[in-house]
């Protein structure tokens, strides 16, 4: 069973629902959820004309080889309606591979670990609500958090104002 960190954001429509319906899609795929992170938000990089993103880490195991698992976050991805209009730009949902315990990949359709996660707080620090037992991903962790902790993301508060009837 591989330990794989998966990161999860959204930026457009009701972002917490569609993180939370991912969830649910990756545990329908057989997958155990181990752990997720609070959720969390960060304004866009980038990109920077567009909505707030709420951003998820969660930790899961699983016996899928890492390419299949991609496929089916991708598949995933598109149940959620996700358009590719702009890179980096607004999305229902995005789903990466983060870290895989044990294994890298060095492919286009797979890079494992994700080569742009470390530096991007939005990524790392949701990963501190998981359990850590890999001693390079520690290390990975602590050696980025001090460069990106600025990047400004925050404990995700519910804006109960918009839900009142
Ligand atoms: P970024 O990769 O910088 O976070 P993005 O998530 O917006 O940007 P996408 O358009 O979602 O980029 O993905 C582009 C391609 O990245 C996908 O076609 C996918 O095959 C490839 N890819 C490579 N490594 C990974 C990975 N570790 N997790 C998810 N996708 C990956
Ligand atoms: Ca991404
Ligand atoms: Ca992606």
């Amino acid at each position: 069973m591989r330990s794989i960190y998966l990161s999860l954001g959204s930026n457009m429509g009701d972002k917490i629902a569609l993180i939370d319906e991912a969830i649910l899609k990756i545990q329908d795929l057989g997958i155990d959820l181990i752990a997720r992170s609070k959720y969390y938000q960060s304004l866009p990089q980038g990109y920077v004309e567009q909505d707030v993103f709420v951003n998820v880490s969660i930790l899961i195991g699983t016996e899928l080889e890492p390419e299949l698992l991609l496929k089916e976050l991708q598949r995933i991805e598109l149940e959620l309606d996700r358009k590719r209009v702009i890179r980096w730009g607004p999305r229902t949902i995005d789903i990466d591979i983060i870290w895989i315990d044990g294994y890298s990949s060095d492919s286009d359709f797979l890079t494992v670990p994700h080569p742009r996660a470390f530096e991007r707080a939005f990524v790392v620090g949701p990963m501190y609500d998981l359990p850590i037992n890999d001693e390079a991903l520690k290390r990975n962790m602590s050696s980025a958090w001090p460069k990106i902790k600025d990047q400004g993301i925050q404990e995700y508060y519910y804006d109960y104002k918009s839900v009142k009837s």
